[in-house]
């Protein structure tokens, strides 16, 4: 608590985060599963940063992206705790102060590294390996964990070799943490990493004030002006993102609705420089840019708290991206809309990409990986196209989480429409308990 207070600056703690701290401070492997925007950081930042009995020592921090590190590196700092950080592209000076910070006798408290540069770097092994020697291993923490699992649509090939950690350096405590919530990716998380009488926290997955809705797709004639319309009556001059299908979609769309329709937009894509990129969030993030037009390139590990409403200008390509997505609306708690346009031309035009060999990949996806996505993504098809379902139950179904219809209270489409339905559907269910 006094380094909840002291160093973050925070008052309390969120559902499950003293649970996590304590479960990995005991020595536990640690499993936690909590939404975006839930505070997973805070369940290994804190712990590091208690040095006291069985728990001395460095935590080793791995995470997916450069970006993803270099924020949480700056923020930590900005808190005045002494981090360190290896990138891949990190320049030689940089990974050396991080090298000689690590071989001292006043290490820092964590460390922040790519699986690249664990995998790689032979004086990040020799380093490693003499910290374990010493029992200067505090714990590993593979965060955002599901780029372990090929299920996962965010796999990584060196997140795989993470299977080693138990193996090179055994005795130290592993705590994994993700937002997706798909069964056989948590299964595939506790098993590569071989994590041992695991504590799994997992937390409600519900977001009570995000209100989805499912329209047809107006033609194309139409669509930005009907878009735009939407978004000056519901959200004027609110921050929201809307979800294209390509790079150069997002560009056009970002352009007609900011030319045409007099709305405060950029885009943001993989197919721009880093100081690009860094350029249109940050001006999102301050309210200069109220709407960022993106791939899904853009999102993971993005904190923006008042964004009122997440539009999908085309269908996601599964339901784990549409829960994402979705998710970064409304963090704050306040009402958010998630709108998404719908229309069969979309499934098919997705299809075609999949049964398409991507040129860019290396390993081009087989025979059952595209069968695979295919599902995935009729499952979204299905799900769009339903015009009686609860979507907040089909979505939390999705991720295996049963969910009462009634407490929905008209947060979907469905539900507004149906609602006699629903209360009928409550009288008899009276009636058969009567
Ligand atoms: P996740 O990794 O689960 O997506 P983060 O760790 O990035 O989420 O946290 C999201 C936001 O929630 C951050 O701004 C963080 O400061 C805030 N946060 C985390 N824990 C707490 C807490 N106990 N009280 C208040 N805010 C918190
Ligand atoms: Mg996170
Ligand atoms: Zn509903």
């Amino acid at each position: 608590m006094r380094i909840l207070r002291n160093t973050f600056k925070l008052k309390s703690f969120r559902s499950n985060q003293l649970e996590a701290i304590n479960a990995t401070l005991s020595g536990h492997d640690v499993f936690v599963l909590m939404p975006t925007g839930g505070g997973k950081s805070l369940c290994y930042q804190l712990p590091a940063l208690c040095t006291s009995g069985m728990t001395r020592g460095i935590t080793i921090v791995i995470s997916p992206l450069k970006a993803l590190m270099s924020d949480q590196v700056f923020h930590l700092q900005g808190l005045g705790v002494d981090v360190v950080s290896y990138s891949g592209d990190n320049d030689m000076s940089t990974n050396s102060t991080t090298n000689s910070r690590l071989r001292s006798s006043t290490k820092p408290a964590i460390l922040y590294t790519t699986p690249e540069k664990l995998k790689h770097s032979q004086i990040a092994q020799s380093i490693l390996r003499q910290l374990w020697e010493t029992k200067q291993l505090a714990r590993f923490v593979v965060d955002e964990a599901h780029c372990i699992s090929s299920w996962g649509r965010q796999f990584r090939q060196t997140y795989q070799d993470l299977d080693q950690l138990r193996v090179d350096y055994p005795g130290v405590p592993i705590m994994a943490l993700t937002a997706t919530a798909k069964k056989v990716v948590i299964n595939d998380i506790i098993t590569k990493l071989g994590m041992t009488g695991c504590v799994s926290l997992t937390s409600p997955f519900n977001r009570p004030n995000l209100q989805y809705r499912v329209v047809p797709k107006p033609s194309a004639k139409t669509f930005l002006s009907e878009m735009s319309t939407w978004i000056h009556r519901n959200h004027p001059n609110e921050s929201g993102v809307i979800y294209c299908f390509s790079r150069n979609n997002c560009e056009q769309v970002a352009r007609e609705l900011r030319e045409k329709h007099g709305l405060k937009t950029d885009f943001y894509h993989a197919g721009m420089s880093v100081p690009e990129k860094e350029g249109a969030q940050s001006a999102w993030q301050r309210g200069d840019v109220h709407i960022i037009v993106a791939t899904v390139a853009f999102g993971m590990g993005i904190d923006k708290a008042n964004v009122r409403f997440v539009i999908h200008h085309t269908l996601p390509k599964d339901l784990d991206g549409y829960y994402q997505e979705t998710g970064r609306a409304g963090r704050d708690g306040k009402p958010a809309d998630c709108l998404m346009y719908y229309t069969f031309a979309d499934v098919k035009k997705l299809e075609k990409l999949i049964d398409k060999d991507d040129l860019e990949s290396s390993v081009p996806p087989s025979r059952e990986e595209k069968a695979r996505q295919k599902e995935q993504l009729h499952e979204v098809m299905r799900y769009a196209s339903n015009i009686t379902d609860c979507r907040r139950c089909y979505v939390l179904g999705y991720f295996g989480e049963k969910f009462d219809r009634r407490q929905c209270r008209n947060g979907c489409d469905n539900c507004v429409e149906n609602q006699g339905s629903i209360e009928e559907d409550m009288t008899e269910a009276a009636i058969n308990i009567i």
